[in-house]
Parts: structure tokens; C-alpha cells; sequence
């Protein structure tokens, strides 16, 4: 058997530490301050939050973590520990769609994106660490965007966030909108708002109902330990190339859906009323698009789409009434969801899911955009070894990557 690789959280005083002595390190002298952001799971409700629909995503207890120096002029110099380019230079004046390339986009974007909606934003220093897994669906970009968003906040005078201890909603949803416009036009990842909400709008013990037709949040008591549950996240290491063109088709696919069934998103499509739209789409029009899609494939990333709104309001309805122990079926029916109709699963993703189900898993399935990524599986708090040592078997059997696991809890957003 192959032991399980888990991937613990630093805890706060530690990260702000070492982002510290980077900073001292490469820039020299003292920070202004530290600040942090959290990585996320979404428990259901997956590629719908740019099609106006609800997900429920809830904040790690892994973070990334910003030592920030307020500077003269508009210049930001930036370094982080995860990457190996050394204290990059740029001025927030030359930023525009397409001038910035790799990493700092995330950053220099989130003051671009303020700059654009009117605040007073200039130049400062910022280094970076963070113990969010890179690139594994766990929304590291936002966890970099949201720490920028909270420290440019903090040192401009912006007012928007409010503190750790009373954050400031309205405030936050609009340093979210700019993280969202970071990512979408500085780094150039055509995202929906799922993962900068809860970085920025989440709390400690509870899962965010995110609706994205209209922003508006509500805050789910999450407490799997008072169960004797817990959320186990396999990080498979699969290696997602092609994601940003699939996640764009995805895209596109919904709006052509839903330019020819005459509504402004997805979301307007009940489950009442979801057979008409796919006779609508599947008879009514033939193919449609600029060729890339066919009807038949417009008819699955519908029914997905509808059908996993439906359920992110079952799930939260259990929740809602203390039962997060038959929450699984949901999250079963989510995976082959995204498996079969949306088309975004990968064999490690099917394979994590698969084995955790078969070692005692209340239920499993992808989490985040897909196409490698992470696997969420919730299981018993007793069983947490076995389930995670039973997936890493599957993979060492199956040839692939030894995955990587971390125990999910539902902790504070950024401050
Ligand atoms: P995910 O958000 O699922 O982790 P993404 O591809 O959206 O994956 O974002 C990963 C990218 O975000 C990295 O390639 C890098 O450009 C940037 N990034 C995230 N965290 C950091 C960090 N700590 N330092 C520098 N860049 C980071
Ligand atoms: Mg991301």
C-alpha cells in the first residue's frame, strides 16, 4: 500500500512570518502589514455561477499570505516564494488587457481593476507565499487576487472591506468584482465569480449560497465535525492542459443555449420547464453556433447546468435541516453530472471518485472547473485514513500520480 501525502494548513502567525522575511529578504526594511486569503472547495453547484446560477462553495484553512509596503508613485515590484522570477517590476500605468504576462497579473490586475472603478490605488511592494496547492482547483489565483484585493484595501483607504472581525458585505462584493476583472482581463482566464466570492465573502464553520444572477449571498451553518463527518480533498495531480479552452467552450455553449431559448441565462431555465427547453434545443434549431457545437451537445451541458442548480438547492435544503449525512446522493448525481453531460471530468478525477465511494464515502465527486483539479469525498471523520489510503492505492494501480489530500474545514475568508 501507498501512504497518503497530506497537505497541511501553515497556521496564520507562521504565514505571515514567512511572507515577512521574504519580504525583508527581497525588498528590505519592514511591511506595512500582512494580510491573507483562503483557497476554497465548492461543495455543489459546479460551472454555474456564470450561467446566473447557485453554488456552495466554503473557504479552506489554507491560505496565501501578503507582506505589503504602501510606495511613492505607481510602481509594484512583486516576489513570491512559489515562483522562480525573481522581484518583478511593473507600473500600474502600462496594465491593460494582454501587457501583463504570468503571475503578476493576478496581482497588478486586482489594482488595475480598483484603479478602473475609481479608487485612489498606486504603487507598493507585495510578496507572496502560500500553502494553497497550486494549480489544483482550489482556487490558488484567487486566493492571490483576494490578499491583493484585502492589503490595496487596507493601505489606500478604500474602506470597502471592513475587518476581520466585522467584514463588510457590500464592500467585499465589490473587491470581489474587481478580482473577478483581474482574472477574467489581466490574466486572461475567462472564470465565473465563484472563487473571489468566497475568498472575500465566506466565514469560518459555514458554507456560502452564492447566487450569481444577483450577488446576493447567505451564509449555511457548515459543521461536519458535529456529525462525525468530514470532507476529505484529493488533489490528483492530474495535469490540466487544455483547461482554459474547454472552460471557454463551456461558456460559449451556454450562451448560444441560451441566446436561442431567448433568455438572459441559464438560471431562467426551471427543472419545470427544463424538457421543453431541450426538445427546444435538441429539434427546434438543428445545429447551432458557429459550428462547433451541435444540438445534441447543447441538450447535455443544459441538463447539467439545470439539473445542478436543483441540486446545490437540495443539498442546502439538508443542511438547512441538520441532515448533511444524505447529502451524498447529490453529490454522486453532481459527478456524473459533470462525468457524462457536461464533460469536464478526466480519469483521475473518476477514478478518486470511484475509489472513495468504494471505501465507504457518503458520496464523491469533482470539485472546481475539472480536467484534473481536485475531488472532494465526504466520509466518515473515523475513516478519513482508510478512504484517503484506498484512493492512493487506486492511483499507485492504476499507473497514475500519487495524489495528494487535505481535510477541508470551513474557515475564515480574507482579511
Ligand atoms: P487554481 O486557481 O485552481 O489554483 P489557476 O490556474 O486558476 O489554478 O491559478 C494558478 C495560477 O495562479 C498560477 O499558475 C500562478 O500564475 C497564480 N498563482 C497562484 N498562487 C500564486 C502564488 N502564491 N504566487 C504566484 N502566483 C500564484
Ligand atoms: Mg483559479
Amino acid at each position: 500500500t501507498t501512504a497518503p501525502v497530506w497537505v497541511g494548513a501553515w497556521e496564520p502567525a507562521d504565514g505571515a512570518a514567512r511572507v515577512r522575511a521574504l519580504f525583508a529578504e527581497r525588498f528590505g526594511g519592514e511591511p506595512d502589514g500582512t494580510w491573507s486569503a483562503p483557497g476554497r472547495v465548492n461543495l455543489i453547484g459546479e460551472h454555474t455561477d456564470y450561467n446566473g446560477g447557485l453554488c456552495l462553495p466554503f473557504d479552506l484553512p489554507h491560505r496565501t499570505y501578503a507582506a505589503v509596503r504602501r510606495t511613492e508613485g505607481d510602481v509594484v515590484r512583486l516576489v513570491s516564494a512559489q515562483e522562480a522570477t525573481g522581484v518583478r517590476e511593473i507600473a500600474l500605468a502600462d496594465v491593460a488587457p494582454g501587457t501583463v504576462q504570468g503571475w503578476p497579473a493576478y496581482v497588478v490586475g486586482v489594482a488595475w481593476a480598483l484603479r478602473e472603478a475609481g479608487h485612489a490605488v498606486g504603487g507598493f511592494d507585495i510578496a507572496v507565499d502560500s500553502c494553497v496547492p497550486y494549480g489544483a482547483g482550489l482556487s490558488s489565483s484567487a486566493a492571490l487576487e483576494c490578499a491583493a484585493a484585502v492589503a490595496v484595501d487596507a493601505l489606500f483607504g478604500l474602506r470597502l472591506a471592513g475587518t476581520a472581525e466585522e467584514p463588510d458585505d457590500a464592500g467585499r462584493a465589490v473587491l470581489a468584482a474587481a478580482c473577478i476583472r483581474a482574472e477574467n482581463e489581466i490574466a486572461g482566464a475567462s472564470t465565473g465569480g465563484m472563487d473571489q466570492s468566497v475568498s472575500l465573502r465566506g466565514r469560518a464553520g459555514h458554507a456560502l449560497l452564492l447566487d450569481c444572477r444577483d450577488g446576493s449571498v447567505r451564509h449555511v451553518p457548515f459543521d461536519l465535525a458535529a456529525h462525525d463527518l468530514a470532507l476529505l480533498v484529493i488533489d490528483t495531480k492530474a495535469e490540466h492542459a487544455l483547461v482554459d479552452g474547454q472552460y471557454a467552450a463551456r461558456r460559449a455553449a451556454c450562451e448560444r443555449a441560451a441566446e436561442v431559448l431567448g433568455v438572459e441565462t441559464l438560471r431562467e431555465i426551471t427543472p419545470d420547464g427544463l424538457g421543453d427547453a431541450l426538445a427546444t434545443l435538441a429539434h427546434g434549431t438543428g445545429p447551432v453556433g458557429e459550428g462547433s457545437e451541435d444540438a445534441e451537445v447543447l441538450v447535455r451541458r443544459v441538463r447539467h447546468v439545470v439539473t445542478e442548480i436543483a441540486r446545490v438547492e437540495e443539498f442546502v435544503a439538508l443542511l438547512d435541516d441538520d441532515r448533511v449525512e444524505e447529502v451524498g446522493e447529490a453529490m454522486d448525481a453532481s459527478h456524473a453530472s459533470l462525468r457524462d453531460d457536461y464533460e469536464v471530468s478526466c480519469r483521475e478525477l473518476d477514478v478518486a471518485v470511484e475509489a472513495a465511494r468504494d471505501a465507504g464515502a457518503l458520496g464523491a465527486r469533482m470539485t472546481g472547473g475539472g480536467f484534473g483539479g481536485s475531488a472532494i469525498a465526504l466520509v466518515r471523520a473515523a475513516e478519513v485514513d482508510a478512504v484517503a489510503a484506498a484512493v492512493a492505492d487506486a492511483f499507485a494501480a492504476q499507473d497514475l500520480h500519487a495524489p495528494a489530500f487535505l481535510v477541508a474545514v470551513a474557515s475564515a475568508p480574507a482579511y
